[in-house]
């Protein structure tokens, strides 16, 4: 049998990737498990979305080696956003890395090739099993046959999946599901791939290509698989959700999200990530029609609270509009949490656009944010845009942003002391609690028996930090209510 470890970085749709491709691993036989030196088979997901996650990759690609000593036929694959625009610099550097796939690459072509790799690592675990001292030199000549630049390799052979792996691998595209021991089951299904909207700080739209979304029946059915599966929570990912256009029907985000509402069973749906340009009313109507299976949770990404600077990130819309709109999501569905991603210090941002940038985080309170120091990214538009802020004014506009933004997850989080709110109960944490998470995606800690882990309970909320709900069980498991997840 064949051990597999996932290192994931990045976002959703990277972990949306990996869950698919661990689940074709896991009809070929394959086992996941937790750490790198029970693996045959190491699986790197990469991000480029800044150059720090970059840097992280280096460095540990670094300390596989040590790995790959102990274990000659240990494969280490490289997939992903870096792997998109580095592959050739990557195959020179880490010699010992045994394929490189680009999150652009063919799917079927990658699982084509993936499925090769196993049947490799299968005869190569059992030569040395059997003290085949010259195992290290095997794989080094099948690693030469195959190739090790994944595209390149497959445009010189002619493999062919059997018809079972092909649908399994056309599933495996659209996602999969996560369990980490212990926890409950997670499903992340992408409901589009890809990007059209080059925001100038992004490299997204060059590394995972033109956007494309899945085709609304084979999404419903492989959310009903999961469901059937034991998911418990599901999420959508796209780029940009709300342009989601099935390429059969052509019908929408929010009849998607219907559709997927209307599956039977006991589960949650959260989605990312919406654009602020795209929002719509039928979206949000759709959420506040569906409340039993459609969080009432809505990831909305600001980036700037200045409108020059959000044109200059191609964001196309005003700070104005963006604050309409979170009106408008507020107004329609009913004890929404908003969480965001801002970035400070973009080429050219003044110290009072950074203050609007302040002033709208201060103005909506977000439930809970992401905010980072501009990263300049190769081949974005941005990357040559003149840059006038200083390492140390970014970094004391993050610090300063920051607070203002944990005053105002605490200001949320307060409004919920004294509430009942149906939870999720996730797992048991080290210190024997349960660690569950709310409808709006707060995390709810609480005493209670490892026994409620995958079953939704109502708890009521008796203490609030700025990360953190403490609640006591009130309601033993039920099924959900209608008024699941949402404060009063
Ligand atoms: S919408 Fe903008 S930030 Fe988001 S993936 Fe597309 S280009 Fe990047």
């Amino acid at each position: 049998m064949i051990s597999v470890f996932f290192k994931t970085y990045g976002c959703q749709a990277n972990v949306a990737d990996s869950a698919g491709i661990a689940s074709f691993l896991e009809g070929l036989g394959c086992v996941q498990v937790e750490s790198e030196g029970l693996a045959d088979l190491i699986i790197i997901n990469t991000c480029a979305i800044r150059e720090k996650a970059e840097q992280k990759l280096y460095s540990y690609l670094g300390e596989l080696l040590e790995f790959k000593e102990k274990l000659p036929y240990l494969k280490i694959g490289i997939i992903g956003c870096v792997a998109s625009y580095r592959k050739d610099e990557m195959l020179k550097r880490f010699e010992y890395i045994s394929f490189v796939s680009g999150a652009r690459d063919e799917r079927t072509t990658f699982l084509t090739y993936l499925a090769d790799v196993i049947v490799q690592l299968q005869t190569e675990k059992q030569l040395f099993a059997h003290n085949f001292d010259r195992t290290g030199d095997v794989t080094l000549t099948q690693l030469a046959i195959l190739g090790r630049d994944v595209k390149l390799a497959m445009s010189k052979r002619s493999l062919v999946l059997p018809a079972r792996l092909l649908k399994e691998g056309a599933q495996a595209a659209m996602g999969g599901t996560l369990a980490p021991e212990g926890e409950i089951k997670r499903a992340f299904i992408n409901i589009t791939t890809g990007c059209n909207n080059y925001c100038t700080f992004c490299i997204v739209p060059f590394t995972r290509g033109r956007e494309a979304s899945y085709p609304l029946e084979d999404i419903v059915m492989r959310v009903s698989h999961e469901v059937v599966a034991g998911a418990k929570e599901i999420t959508l990912i796209g780029q940009n959700v709300n342009s989601y256009t099935c390429p059969q029907t052509a019908v929408r985000f929010a009849a998607l999200l219907e559709a997927v509402a209307l599956i039977p069973g006991s589960f949650w749906v959260r989605y990312v990530s919406p654009h602020p340009k795209d929002m719509t009313r039928d979206v949000l109507e759709v959420m506040a029609k569906y409340p039993d299976k459609l969080c009432a949770w809505c990831h909305f990404p600001l980036q700037s609270g200045s409108s020059r600077v959000l044109e200059l990130m191609n964001r196309t819309y005003t700070k104005e509009e963006y604050l309409r709109q979170v009106d408008l999501i507020r107004a329609v569905v009913p004890g929404v949490a908003l969480s965001t991603d801002i970035i400070v210090g973009f080429p050219g941002e003044t110290h009072e656009e950074f203050l609007e940038t302040r002033d709208v985080a201060q103005q909506v309170g977000f439930d809970m944010a992401y905010s980072f120091v501009y990263s300049r990214r190769k081949y974005t538009k941005a990357f040559s845009m003149g840059d006038t802020c200083s390492p140390e004014e970014k970094a004391a506009r993050l610090a300063d942003l920051q607070e203002v933004l944990r005053a105002g997850s605490l200001a949320t989080a307060q409004r919920y002391i004294g509430k009942n709110l149906r939870v999720l109960v996730e797992k048991r944490t080290t210190n024997g609690k349960l660690l569950a998470r709310s409808s709006g995606n707060h995390r709810v800690v609480f005493d209670g028996d490892g026994s409620l882990v995958g079953t939704f309970i109502e708890v009521c909320i008796t203490e609030a930090g700025q990360s953190e709900l403490r609640g006591e069980i009130i309601v033993a498991p039920t099924a959900i209510s209608k008024e699941h997840g949402r404060a009063a």
